[in-house]
């Protein structure tokens, strides 16, 4: 099928490389022209595995790159909306880029499409949707507006997207959910599974993944919802490490202890210092948002937002009742990505912190294996760019672990030490087991598990390689 993705961002990409690779043909439209450009000089503007591959085997054929919005729309069958919508000042969505999006749709509507939701929106912008491409002088026959939100991670957003738990799709007429139906067809009849060129299933993953069809209020509800129940996991047990810390408890053990039971679940049950992204804070927000709007006063997600703000503050604390002033110590920082696997920085609580710790003076060199370009364009030179973990750890008074890459969890100890100016390290991703850190002569301060110092001495300011 002829297809049209509008933005090729993390979500538009990902979602054109991966239907020209379910064998549809694809126009991948984006108003901006420096990476249109990039991506046709076969340069891939994100960090996402099995993306390159992707792209390089079905660029200029597959897939095509275009700025021209209303061609691509004349040439297409469904057109996927995949443009950012970000956060407004008072918490909202802001659908200018959907709507400015919907109206350059209308005029290119000559017979029947679908125009599919595919960016995070709030119920009801599927009705704004249609009105718009209505007032623009569409036949009502001519189109329907259908909701296929996109549940894909960054950092696994290739694997996320052609193996999801399930697909959903909102459609309120027949034929448009065949037409939906048609495009997922290579993943719901199991037949793009079966390809040996087809891009390996990973350790979890639904084959064939279950289509689940809905009106198309509830498909963006279930999007909103989904976000917004991660997020308050997540505060969940945040405040559950904070528990912890004060009467002495281990999160982890407690993680263990519930986490097992299969109506809870272990999964994003990992203390730290709080999401961040470009997604579950603004979605938390724009929920809360749309649920007053129609009447409902959604209390609780104002308290997942708090506990999530918090989860930094007490951080910085930790690092203060580590290191007591800051002003010109020089502080090593492991991550800068929101999350591990990613080069987004966009609301990463790393930058947070960092930005946080410049201001009460202290010196930083940070290292992260993929965030390090995009973090410049931010920081600039106010802090150092270490070539790798050690680097940034060496001659520092503390270490910082701010994301969780997998790489920062298999550091070699007894070199990370050596390297230190203190044997400090501040986990805010719970990557090491305090003993062990311990056991190699590191004290060391994670979340919601009590901080381990070298032969038991607390303090940590112990000159590096002296014992107590
Ligand atoms: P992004 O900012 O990475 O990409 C958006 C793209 O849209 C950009 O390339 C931009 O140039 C383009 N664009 C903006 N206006 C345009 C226009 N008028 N015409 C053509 N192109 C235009 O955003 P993203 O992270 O891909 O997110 C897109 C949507 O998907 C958001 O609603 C987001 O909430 C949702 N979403 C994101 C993720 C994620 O992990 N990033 C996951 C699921 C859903």
């Amino acid at each position: 099928m002829r297809i049209a993705v509008v933005g090729s961002g993390y979500v538009g990409l990902v979602a054109g490389a991966c239907f020209a690779d379910l064998g549809h043909e694809i126009i991948l439209v984006d108003n901006d022209q420096r990476k249109l450009e990039a991506l046709r000089n076969g340069q891939v503007p994100i960090h996402e595995k099995f993306l390159p591959e992707l792209l390089t085997r079905n660029r200029g054929t597959r897939l095509q790159f275009s700025a021209d919005l209303k061609e691509a729309v004349r040439l297409s069958a469904a057109i996927f909306v995949a443009v950012g919508t970000p956060p407004t000042q008072s918490g909202e969505a802001d659908l200018s880029y959907v709507e400015s999006v919907a109206r350059e749709i209308s005029g290119g509507i000559e017979d029947y499409k679908v125009v599919v939701e595919k960016s995070t929106v709030p119920v009801y912008t599927s009705d704004w949707i249609r009105r718009i491409i209505l007032r623009n002088g569409t036949d009502p026959e001519c189109f329907d507006v259908t909701s296929n939100p996109e549940f894909l991670r960054e950092g696994t957003a290739v694997t996320d997207f052609l193996f999801p738990d399930r697909i959903v799709i909102g459609c309120d007429s027949a034929r448009s959910a065949e037409v939906l139906r048609e495009i997922y067809a290579p993943m719901t009849s199991g037949s793009y599974y079966r390809r040996p060129e087809a891009i390996p299933q990973p350790d979890r993953g639904v084959i064939p993944p279950p289509l689940i069809v809905t009106s198309t209020k509830s498909a963006e509800l279930i999007k909103h919802a989904c976000n917004a129940f991660l997020a308050m996991k997540i505060s969940f047990i945040n405040a559950v490490a904070s528990v912890c810390e004060s009467v002495g408890a281990n999160v982890n053990q407690v993680v263990h202890g519930i986490g097992t039971d299969s109506r809870i679940g272990s999964r994003f049950l990992n203390p730290g210092i709080g999401y961040g992204g470009s997604c579950f804070p603004k979605d938390v927000m724009a929920f809360r948002a749309v649920a007053r709007e129609h009447g409902y006063d959604f209390r609780l997600l104002d308290a997942v937002v708090e506990i999530n703000e918090e989860q930094r503050v007490r951080f910085l604390r930790k690092v203060n009742s580590a290191l007591w002033t800051l002003r010109g110590k020089q502080l090593g920082v492991l991550g800068l990505a929101f999350k591990g696997g990613t080069d987004d920085i966009r609301e990463s609580p790393a930058l947070a912190i960092v930005q946080s710790l410049l201001q009460q003076g202290s010196k930083i060199v940070a290292y992260d294996p993929a965030a390090m370009d995009r973090a410049r364009e931010v920081l600039g030179d106010q802090i150092g760019y270490a070539a790798s973990s050690y680097d940034a750890a060496q001659g520092a008074d503390a270490l910082l672990i701010l994301t969780e890459w997998e790489e920062f969890a298999n550091l070699e100890l007894e070199r990370l030490r050596s390297a230190l100016k203190y044997p400090i390290v501040i986990d805010g991703r719970n990557l090491y087991d305090p003993e062990v850190m311990a056991g190699q002569g590191l004290t060391y301060y994670s979340v919601g598990r009590a901080a381990s110092h070298p032969d038991g001495v607390p303090g940590g300011l112990l000159k590096n390689g002296k014992k107590a």
